[in-house]
Formats: C-alpha cells, sequence, structure tokens
C-alpha cells in the first residue's frame, strides 16, 4: 500500500522534483540552508525505492552526526514503510564500523573488536609514551593524538611518515608503537575505523568489486564537510565512470570542520572527477522567517570565498531576531529559560527549542539552571553520559567480558575498586606483557607474591561473571556484573556516590532502552543493532525478555553480534543523551557545531562575545574568522519561527571571570531585522560594558580599569540544588504517575518508576518487587493506578 508515485512527490518544487528524479548518474546539489537539500535525499532514496529502481541493499547514504542519520531514517520512515535493514544508512563512522563487523577477519582485528574513544585513546597514547620513556611534557598525549589522527586522514600509516626531523621522527615511532599497542589490545579508535575500512576496499579487489556491484545508489549530505580520506573512501566504494549514480549534496557556506581536515575541495573535486553534468541549485527556503533569512545572508556575505548562491522566502518576515545582553551567565541562562518557558507555555513543544553554544564548557551553567527550574533538558555531545567515570568503570567491565585482552579496559578497572594491586605489580605486569608481546590478562602470571594472586584473583572475577551471564539478558549482564565486580558496593558505601550509582542504573535504563529502540524501533541506525531478531520479542513486555542469545546471523556474513557487543559498540559511538528520558520532550543542548542539519521552532545562540564566538583561537587568521561566520550562519539557519540572540559582560569560563565585548557578529547583521531587549537583571549596569569597550578599542582593555581600581571583579557562587528538586518532576500518562502505585493483572502491585514515549510507543517501568522491574507496552499490558 505504498502512496502513488505522485504523492511522494507532490511537494516538491520544480528544481527539487528535478532532483530527486534525476537519472542516475552522477550529481551535485549546490545550495543554501534550509532549501530542501535533505530533503530531496531522503525522497529521492524514497522515490528509487518505490519506483523499484533500486532495492534497500542497493542503497548507501552517508551524513555527519548520529542524530542526523537519525532523523534521516525518520524521515524516510514516514514517506514508505522500508525495511531500515538492509540500507546503509548512518554516519561515515557507523558505516565503517559496520563494515568491519563484517570483514574483521581481512581487516586483521579480533572479531570481538572495541572502539576507543577520544578520551580512551589519549590515554592509550599516553601509556605508549611513558613505556618509551619519552618526555610527556614534550609529546603531549593529546597533541600527539592530533598528530596520529591527522596522519590517518591522510591516509599515512607510521612508515609512510615524511621523517624530516627529531620531532617527527619520534612522532612517527610513537604513532607505529601505539598502533602496535591497539593491535595486541584488539581495539580501533575512530580515525583508525575510517582508514582500516579504507584499506581493506583498497586491498581486497573481491571485497571492493561487491560493494560496488551491490551499491548501486550512493548519497552523501552535508558533503562540503567530508575530509580527504572519507572522499578517497567514498571513491572505494563508488569509483568515477563504474556507472553507479553518486549524489552529493552540500553547502559551501556551511563548511565548518576545515580545523579537522575538511575540504570544501571536495566539492569542485567531485564536479571534476565524476563529470557532473548538472550542478543542481535550490534557491527558495522552506525553513525560516524573513528576518531570521535576513540576517543569515547578510552575514555571510562578508566572507570572501564563497561559491555564491541565493536564498529567498515566501514566508514574510515574521518575528525580530530578539537580541539580549545579560549581566552575567548566569544571568543570561536565567532569561534564555524564561524565554524558553513562555515559548513552550504558549504551545511549543520543549524540544522544538534549541539552546546553541560555540563551546562546549558554556553548557554547564545553562544546564544547571535548567535542572534547577525542574525543565527537562538533554545535552547532545560534549560531557556525555558514556564518559562520565562511573559508567566508563561498567563499560570497562563489560568490555572485559567480550575481550579480556582489551588492555585499556584492563587498567582502568584492575584495581578499581581497589583490590590490592599497586603501581608497582602493574608496571612488572605491563613489563611482563611488553616482553612477551601479550595482553595484561594474560600475562598475570609473571606476578609474584600477594599483587600476583590478587592478579589472578580479578582474572578470575572476570571469567565467571562471563561463565555467569551467558545467555542472559542484557539487562542480567549488566545487573550481576555491577554486583560481582563491587561498584554498586562502592558507591553505595562512598558519601557522594549516590548520584553515580543513579548513573550506573540509568546505564541499565540505557541499555535497555538500546535493545528496543535501536534494535527494534522504528529509528533504527544503520549500526549492528540492526543484527538483533525482531521476532525475539515477546509481545507486551518490551524490555525485559531479550534474551542476550537471540541475536540472528547477518544475512550476508552469518555473524551473529550479542546485544551486548552491540551495545558496547554503541556507547563508544553513540553520544548519550541520557539527562532526560527517551522519549520525554526536553529543550536540546548542543555546539553548533552538532546543530548542523537540524532545525528548531526556537533557537538561542548563546554567548555571543568577541573571543567566544568568534573564537579567540581563530582572530588571528582571515580563514579562521571566515569559518567562525560559516559557523554563526549554520546556527541562524537552524530557526523556524524565533530566533534569539544574547551575550553577557561577564562570564566564569575555565575557572576564570572573564569580562566581555559584544560579538562583531552583531555589526554585520540587518539592524532592521533585530530587536534589542532592555536587559531586566542590571546585575552589573550596561555602563561598565560600554566604559569596558571603550578601554577595549583604545587598546587597554579591562587591565587598565583594574589597574586604576576601577572594577570589583564579582563572584559568582552558584546556588545550592535542594534536595526537592532533585526528585524527578512527576508525569502525568493517562491516570499513571511516577512514584505512584500500580496494579498488573499478572504481577499484581507495583511501583510505576517510569514513563516514556507516547501513543502506541508508550512504555512504563515498573517495580514489582518479588518479579522484579519490568518494562511494559502501554498499548499492551493493562495497568490501574492505585493509591
Ligand atoms: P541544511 O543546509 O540546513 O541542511 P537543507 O537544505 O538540508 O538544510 P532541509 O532540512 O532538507 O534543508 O529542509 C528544510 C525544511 O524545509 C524542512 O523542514 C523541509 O521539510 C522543508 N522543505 C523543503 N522543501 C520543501 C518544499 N518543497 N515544500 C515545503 N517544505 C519544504
Ligand atoms: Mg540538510
Amino acid at each position: 500500500q505504498h502512496p502513488a508515485p505522485g504523492g511522494l512527490l507532490k511537494n516538491l518544487n520544480p528544481e527539487q522534483y528535478a532532483a530527486v528524479t534525476a537519472p542516475a548518474e552522477p550529481a551535485l546539489i549546490l545550495a543554501g540552508a534550509g532549501s530542501g537539500k535533505t530533503r530531496v535525499l531522503t525522497t529521492r532514496i524514497a522515490w528509487l525505492l518505490q519506483t523499484g529502481q533500486v532495492s534497500p541493499g542497493g542503497i548507501m547514504a552517508v551524513t555527519f552526526t548520529n542524530k542526523a542519520a537519525k532523523e534521516m531514517l525518520t524521515r524516510l520512515t514516514t514517506m514508505l514503510p522500508v525495511n531500515a535493514r538492509g540500507m546503509w544508512i548512518g554516519t561515515f563512522h557507523g558505516l565503517c564500523n559496520r563494515f568491519l563487523r563484517a570483514h574483521w577477519k581481512l581487516a586483521g582485528l579480533p572479531q570481538g573488536f572495541q572502539i576507543l574513544d577520544a578520551t580512551d585513546s589519549v590515554s592509550a597514547i599516553k601509556r605508549v609514551i611513558k613505556a618509551m620513556s619519552l618526555d610527556e611534557e614534550r609529546y603531549v598525549p593529546k597533541q600527539v593524538s592530533w598528530f596520529i589522527a591527522g596522519a590517518k586522514e591522510d591516509g599515512l600509516r607510521p612508515p609512510d611518515i615524511d621523517v624530516h626531523d627529531e620531532q617527527t621522527r619520534t612522532l612517527a615511532a610513537i604513532y607505529q608503537a601505539y598502533e602496535d599497542q591497539c593491535a595486541r589490545e584488539g581495539v580501533v579508535d575512530f580515525a583508525e575505523l575510517m582508514l582500516r575500512s579504507y584499506e581493506v576496499m583498497r586491498d581486497q579487489p573481491a571485497v571492493r568489486e561487491h560493494y560496488q556491484r551491490r551499491f548501486r545508489h550512493v548519497l552523501v549530505d552535508e558533503f562540503q564537510d567530508t575530509n580527504k580520506l572519507q572522499y578517497a573512501w567514498l571513491k572505494m566504494f563508488a569509483p568515477p565512470g563504474q556507472g553507479q549514480s553518486v549524489l552529493a549534496v552540500g553547502d559551501d557556506d556551511q563548511s565548518i570542520y576545515a580545523f579537522r581536515g575538511a575540504r570544501v575541495g571536495n566539492m569542485s573535486d567531485f564536479e571534476r572527477e565524476y563529470r557532473v553534468k548538472n550542478v543542481i541549485k535550490l534557491e527558495q527556503n522552506y525553513r525560516s522567517f524573513g528576518n531570521i533569512l535576513d540576517a543569515a545572508n547578510e552575514l555571510i556575505s562578508r566572507n570572501s570565498r564563497r561559491l555564491g548562491k541565493e536564498l529567498r522566502t515566501d514566508a514574510g518576515p515574521g518575528e525580530p531576531v530578539r537580541v539580549y545582553e545579560a549581566s552575567s551567565d548566569f544571568a543570561e541562562a536565567q532569561w534564555l529559560i524564561e524565554e524558553a518557558q513562555a515559548l513552550h507555555r504558549g504551545g511549543m513543544d520543549r524540544k522544538e527549542i534549541a539552546v546553541l553554544y560555540r563551546s562546549n564548557a558554556q553548557s554547564r551553567v545553562i544546564e544547571s539552571a535548567l535542572f534547577n527550574a525542574g525543565i527537562p533538558y538533554r545535552v547532545y555531545g560534549g560531557l556525555r553520559f558514556f564518559e562520565r567515570a562511573e559508567v566508563k568503570h561498567a563499560l570497562a567491565y563489560l568490555r572485559l567480558l567480550e575481550n579480556p585482552n582489551d588492555d585499556t579496559s584492563f587498567l582502568r578497572v584492575v584495581n578499581f575498586p581497589a583490590r590490592g594491586i599497586g603501581a608497582r605489580a602493574i608496571e612488572l605486569l605491563q613489563d611482563a606483557a611488553r616482553a612477551s608481546g601479550r595482553s595484561l590478562y594474560q600475562s598475570v602470571s609473571a606476578v609474584a607474591g600477594k599483587a600476583g594472586s590478587n592478579l589472578k584473583a580479578f582474572n578470575d572475577l572476570v571469567d565467571s561473571t562471563r561463565n555467569l551471564t551467558v545467555g542472559h539478558t542484557l539487562r542480567e549482564i549488566l545487573e550481576q556484573m555491577l554486583e560481582i565486580s563491587g561498584l554498586n558496593e562502592f558507591y553505595r558505601n562512598d558519601k557522594d556516590g549516590a548520584e553515580r550509582l543513579e548513573n550506573l542504573g540509568e546505564l541499565i535504563n540505557a541499555a535497555e532502552a538500546f535493545v528496543t529502540q535501536e534494535g527494534f524501533g522504528k529509528d533504527a541506525v544503520a549500526l549492528p543493532v540492526d543484527e538483533l531478531a525482531p521476532g525475539a520479542i515477546s509481545e507486551g513486555l518490551p524490555h525485559a525478555v531479550a534474551p542476550a542469545q537471540v541475536a540472528t546471523p547477518d544475512a550476508e556474513t552469518g555473524e551473529i553480534m550479542s546485544p551486548l557487543a552491540a551495545f558496547l559498540t554503541h556507547a563508544s559511538l553513540e553520544a548519550g543523551d541520557n539527562q532526560a528520558q527517551a522519549g520525554q520532550d526536553a529543550v536540546q543542548l548542543m555546539t553548533v557545531h552538532s546543530a548542523k542539519g537540524l532545525e528548531f521552532d526556537a533557537v538561542f545562540i548563546t554567548g555571543l562575545e568577541e573571543g567566544l564566538f568568534p573564537h579567540e583561537n581563530s582572530l588571528s587568521d582571515g580563514d579562521g574568522l571566515e569559518e567562525e561566520r560559516r559557523l554563526m550562519y549554520v546556527a541562524i539557519t537552524r530557526a523556524r519561527q524565533r530566533l534569539y540572540l544574547c551575550f553577557s559582560q561577564t562570564r566564569m569560563l575555565h575557572g576564570q571571570t572573564r569580562y566581555n565585548v559584544k560579538s562583531r557578529f552583531f555589526d554585520e547583521l540587518p539592524e532592521a531585522a533585530l530587536k534589542w531587549l532592555s536587559p531586566r537583571n542590571q546585575g552589573f549596569g550596561s555602563g561598565f560594558a560600554r566604559e569596558y569597550q571603550d578601554a577595549w578599542q583604545r587598546g587597554s582593555g579591562l587591565k587598565s580599569m583594574v589597574g586604576a581600581g576601577r572594577v570589583e571583579r564579582p563572584s559568582y557562587a552558584e546556588p545550592p540544588v535542594p534536595a526537592s528538586m532533585k526528585k524527578k518532576v512527576a508525569e502525568e500518562h493517562g491516570g499513571l504517575r511516577v512514584g505512584k502505585g500500580v496494579f498488573h493483572t499478572k504481577f499484581g502491585e507495583g511501583v510505576l518508576v517510569t514513563l516514556e514515549g507516547s501513543g502506541a510507543d508508550a512504555r512504563a517501568q515498573v517495580n514489582f518487587g518479588r518479579h522484579g522491574m519490568k518494562w511494559l507496552a502501554l498499548s499492551v499490558a493493562k495497568l490501574t493506578p492505585i493509591d
């Protein structure tokens, strides 16, 4: 019962229509923000499928963030019922991971290889530097990690590095040692995912031919931000002249990843190498009202290196862009929360409200203000749930269950909670492992005495947990592991452990949500998750009964991946978004970088101050400033109806109070589109800002003012969080209330712990005491509230 093709295509303008139905040959869409590029791309996939030109397995679609990939799938599934399992839709990293899971052997990886996130990778490099007895001051682990990632993005292995001086020779040696260590431990970092899969494609003709035959249509969103390796990777899957249809979609004005090696030049290279006959331009903006668009157009017109595009809208001017000057970052947060609440009261969903910032560090103040006000919010990127220490400890134990030779995880938890294994013993163990080329886990017998037997006991703990949990649900595995490892006990006895225990509980929720939503839900992404079998979940009890062994073999490779392995991959790849529960209506917080491609009814751009946005690192050269301006252009063009810009006279950042001048971008916006709001909170008085600005322009800045005794540094203490706020705000749900009693015909009485989702997707988590904690689908389960 697919809708007729006419239905699919009827809401397109002529240019979009032409792009969607273009013949199967290389094409480039070059168009500004909100002109429907992503819509064209997804509609084209739907159209290709619906007209039977290709089966789901013949499609590869790539984008940049997990959120964008999910959105693409959501948009697609609203257009027609598709089998998401067959399609390769995802981020570059997600698809590379999928590829390597299928071809681990050819890639020279262990089957259960694990992914190192950025922090893990830096600490792994740190160990290498230490083992090589190098000076960490001279070879700063973080900088070395940039060097290695940069080399990989240029497709360079250690021997390929041009060692023109002592410094590079050493860096190349560290790179080599790091590679050896990763190979020993069976781990790969993000850049390695890309490079390794690229190399398999390059060196294995049979694999290459398979995929080139398979993917008839390759579509890439946000093409302006591909780097050299990503473009080369794409060319492996769909080289020019092979008759595959490649659609690249991009906007040079939104290129914001030059600092990570993105090459806008890939667009012109693509046009040339693929002999693109028609470059499609889209000029109608469907997203934003006139004032917002005027602001964006005027701002970006200041950039000199542009390919040149037009954008217009029929939507009328809409509301003016509101500008607010706050006295402090707290006042800024307070103001934006009030505005957001007003929008929400006016009927706007919270998830349609986005708060954007240039730097991750800005989020904390906004987060705590939202938290204190009891407003659900969600943070994308930044310090994520999965990066919190206790969560990483738990994940490390889980990783050891999958792969005990993972030295990074081993080191993280071998003596956490403390088991009498000291630094000296670890050093001995590391020496022995290095000497024999084996993993730490395999080398414990080399350590004698008490420490040796403690190490042995640790290995036994890992092994016995593994044996105990074979065939268990992911939830059970997690629960057992948390007990056996001693993590639960440790945090129970820790006076500040309550929140950490909560996070560990949240990890169980995350695992369960993962099993249902990712594996079985409509927004499943192209990660190994799709190897889980939908039929394995019995109706009515979506979470609790997924046995660990239900994974069906992958249709292509026959590989079986357990939910545990899939979950660990997910934890490494996906930004944790656990501040608000899945499905809960929450205000969205993210950096401008991670907002790319998304849209919201209302957008707040915060911290518009010189040195912050534009960022101080960018101010020394024109290219840097132009990239900041593109970033601002991206930020502005996320808004549909309302746009708010704000800045603050003072701000606490990295433990210091900064005194700010408003961003130069304000001078680059059309005055007619703006409405300046007078500050409600005159804490510092705007007279100060003006005076300071004058001083700044004279070149003397704050120092002279402080020196002249003019300024007292204000100290801001954050208000403590009242305990009552910590309790989750009870939610209504058809008479059900979180924290209240419920009755179930089979399980009896219980306490409602969580409510999430809506309509057919609504789920409840109930603690049934003797029967344990259960997730119930409210469309099936009969739950009645009791007092
Ligand atoms: P960005 O550069 O920010 O990624 P984009 O070019 O990919 O933007 P889309 O996200 O595809 O733009 O579209 C912007 C909005 O306009 C979406 O809400 C989309 O549904 C809507 N839209 C696109 N084309 C049309 C159309 N022909 N009629 C009505 N709405 C449209
Ligand atoms: Mg887009």
